[in-house]
């Protein structure tokens, strides 16, 4: 057995109630009697115990502190406790001595009381009073105020007064210690620190209102978040019994960003982000910057191909059914069944990081076995043609007599979802591998974990959004208020420097050095139509160079064999050492992809809208009308500095409404408000959800369902452009009727 000395405080949670005070005075007049009635006196836990002292003292005239806490030496598990007058005891020097400028801030108050509160553990768990000592060696305070100022006392002001803040904070994803440093550094140094024992308790405190009602406070924080997000997409999967199976959502931003960068998806599946284990899938792209961004989340039941199948269905469904073009996984027959079954015309990309982790293990007893094994691999596998790679594979297979069922075989038959050789047509944003969300951590900033509870881990999900967002808006800015350093006087730089944002400009700058300052050539093939080089390094063996095919035509076309164009969106160094030898005067527009440029964020591609979206002249398309209502969006966003400009603007949108209005003489069609917000819920009007049962696999009855109202689909808030009021639209408002008709007989 040992004794443990804890220097912290319990939390203190009741309020001190005046009107009781009389009372309690009263009992306090029996005199010794009460002793007994405090001996012996049984609690539930510690920190009623500590309570209940702490407010009896409170009542007497003094203040109290935990002093020594004993445990079992083998279970850790504590027995018994004893509280103590906080004039008992001295200090201890030795604190004095280490502690510097932090702990003088407390006054020395002790001066050796012997008034204490001992309790210990009975078997059946519960704690009694077993000593009780009300003997103390000094005047009791006897007026409320100056009893609030012992210790334990004062912080029934703190902690009623942080409380919230502590719960804000722990809510920011802030561990107990960092919150504790954060309080104490706020607050007024009157008052005694919060200690990290205190924290861990309010927030636990504020933890055990969800507890089993998690996936309540899930659904109700989307139902929040709603009101303030008319564009938010969410929607469930539940099980017969309630508990939900799947979850997938994303935020009007996220939404609207996909349809900008749309082109590259990097989807993974990260487990250890929450309490359940519920696998957690973050669909990720890349924006303008080339920085990732969140598409939209998803907690799953389990990696099952249905569920990647639902998973995909819901994702198409809230993107407009928008497909992605190129999307990343790790190598997983499910996902990829899903993919195939889902996104038919989507190029599938395994990472190329998840391979390489296995390949080691796989190839390792080739190398063991064949000297040159490596080597022909490493050459087979970075071929730069189609007909390069099959014919190594074939020597391969001969040589080193390669099984049909190895890792190696199996590699082969899905090689079009990594081999280089057969995805140099696919634009990738210059992403190879999911290490981007591999990372998933970093978006979280390690604020989730195998604890965080559900509800907690949407919020951190959204604070990872606002903050990729935040990252954004900076390089916006600093595109926007910069200039380009350009490293020559070149038109071709030059005009990279005027399109590009920063840092893929950067990126640019880096080929164009190199392409300026370190490359040679050899000319292989002149003909009438196209000429063939070699380019290279003058240092590096020649096999490494790279064909170039510059075409003669009235458009600039130049291809390299490295495919960087293809798959990263910006010219290699190997074609712009071309296109200079070959005097070429600025960067061909059609070489600036408009993905890379400032304008794919400020610009909804209007010129994409109807040509590609839109293949039946009588019917638009949701993405359509997705693209109309963001520029309409931010032309209200642009005008609202300059009360003229929206002036103007409104009187053009009246003006419009009114051809609108004439259009549809008979009736306004309601039911064609096919853009309205999109939130769903799979499921009738009253739901029952609870939380699924710990980790996700363990199936069995549910022990807690919360009931709540499947209000989701908020009442549409209309308001009329015309006269601003609630309710209607300017087609169905009686007060522009009226005006009309009356300017109609005046006129
Ligand atoms: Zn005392
Ligand atoms: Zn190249
Ligand atoms: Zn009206």
């Amino acid at each position: 057995m040992m004794a443990v000395i804890e220097e912290v405080d319990q939390p203190i949670e009741t309020q001190v109630i005046y009107e009781n005070e009389a009372n309690a005075m009263e009992k306090c007049n029996e005199g010794k009697g009460k002793d007994e009635s405090i001996l012996g006196k049984v609690f539930d836990t510690p920190d009623d115990a500590y309570t209940f002292y702490n407010d009896y003292a409170f009542l007497h005239g003094f203040g109290i502190r935990i002093d020594t806490t004993f445990k079992h030496k083998t279970t850790k598990e504590p027995y018994r406790k004893i509280y103590v007058c906080d004039k008992e005891g001295f200090k201890r020097l030795d604190d004095n001595a280490s502690s510097g400028i932090e702990k003088k801030r407390r006054r020395e108050v002790r001066i050796g009381c012997k008034a204490e509160l001992r309790i210990s553990k009975n078997k059946d768990g519960k704690w009694f009073v077993d000593s009780f000592n009300d003997t103390h060696n000094h005047e009791l305070s006897m007026t409320p105020t100056k009893v609030m100022e012992h210790r334990s006392h004062a912080k029934f002001h703190r902690l009623t007064e942080c409380k919230s803040l502590m719960v804000d904070l722990g809510q920011a994803g802030l561990k107990p210690c960092q919150v504790r440093k954060a309080i104490n550094a706020m607050k007024t140094s009157t008052v005694a620190d919060v200690t990290s024992k205190q924290c861990v308790d309010v927030l636990s405190e504020q933890r055990k209102q969800y507890k089993g009602k998690e996936f309540y406070g899930l659904i109700k924080h989307f139902q929040d978040k709603a009101l303030v997000d008319n564009d938010q997409y969410f929607t469930v999967d539940l099980c017969n019994d309630g508990s939900p199976k799947n979850i997938f959502w994303a935020n009007g931003r996220s939404r609207d960003a996909y349809t900008k960068f749309s082109d590259v998806v990097v989807f993974d599946v990260t487990y250890m982000t929450n309490k359940f284990k519920m696998p957690f899938a973050p669909f990720v792209g890349v924006n303008h910057h080339g920085q990732s961004i969140l598409f939209g989340g998803a907690l799953l039941e389990n990696e099952k191909e249905e569920t990647f199948e639902w998973l995909f269905e819901n994702f198409l469904k809230c993107m407009f059914g928008k497909y992605p073009k190129a999307i990343i996984t790790d190598q997983d027959k499910a996902m990829g069944n899903a993919i195939k079954k889902v996104f038919p015309n989507t190029q599938h990309r395994f990472c190329a990081w998840h391979i390489k982790k296995h390949e080691n293990e796989h190839i390792k007893t080739y190398v063991s076995s064949y000297s040159d094994f490596k080597e022909s691999y490493t050459k087979w596998v970075n071929s730069d043609t189609i007909e390069e790679f099959e014919t190594r594979w074939e020597v391969m297979c001969d040589k080193y007599r390669l099984q049909n069922n190895c890792w190696i075989s199996d590699m082969y038959n899905q090689r079009i979802h990594w081999a280089k050789a057969f995805l140099k047509d696919v634009f990738l944003a210059g992403m190879t591998t999911s290490g981007r969300s591999e990372s998933i951590n970093s978006f979280f900033d390690g604020f989730v974990n195998s604890k965080t509870m559900l509800n907690e881990f949407v919020m951190q999900y959204d604070k990872a959004v606002e903050s990729r967002r935040a990252a954004e808006e900076d390089e916006d800015f600093k595109t926007m208020n910069s200039r380009p350093i350009l490293s020559s006087l070149h038109p071709i730089e030059e005009k990279a420097g005027e399109c590009y944002t920063r840092k893929i400009f950067d990126m640019f700058k880096k080929e164009w050095t190199e392409a300026t300052s370190n490359l040679t050539h050899e000319t292989i093939i002149k003909g009438t139509e196209e000429i063939k080089y070699r380019v290279g390094q003058l240092k590096v063996e020649k096999t490494y160079w790279r064909t170039v095919t510059f075409r003669f035509s009235n458009e600039v076309s130049v291809t390299c064999s490295c495919s960087k164009y293809e798959t990263c969106g910006i010219l290699c160094k190997h074609c712009l050492y071309v296109m200079k030898k070959r005097h070429v005067e600025t960067l061909p527009s059609h070489y600036i992809l408009h993905r890379w440029t400032l304008n794919a964020r400020y610009t909804v591609g209007n010129s994409r809208i109807g040509l590609e979206e839109i293949n039946n002249e009588n019917e638009v398309s949701a993405y359509t009308l997705w693209c109309v209502r963001s520029n309409f969006a931010k032309l209200i966003e642009q005008a609202r500095d300059s009360p003229l400009e929206i002036q103007k603007l409104n009187n053009l949108l009246i003006s419009l409404l009114d051809d609108q209005a004439n259009r549809k003489k008979p009736i306004a069609n309601e039911s064609q408000d096919s853009c309205a917000r999109i939130l769903q819920v799979d499921m009738v009007h009253q739901l029952s959800v609870r939380d699924p049962l710990g980790p996700i696999n363990t199936k069995g009855r549910p022990r807690v369902a919360s009931r709540i109202k499947s209000s989701l689909e908020a009442p549409k808030k209309r308001t009329c452009s015309y006269c601003q009021r609630l309710g209607h639209y300017a087609t169905s408002c009686s007060k522009r009727k009226e005006d009309e008709s009356m300017q109609e007989k005046e006129g």
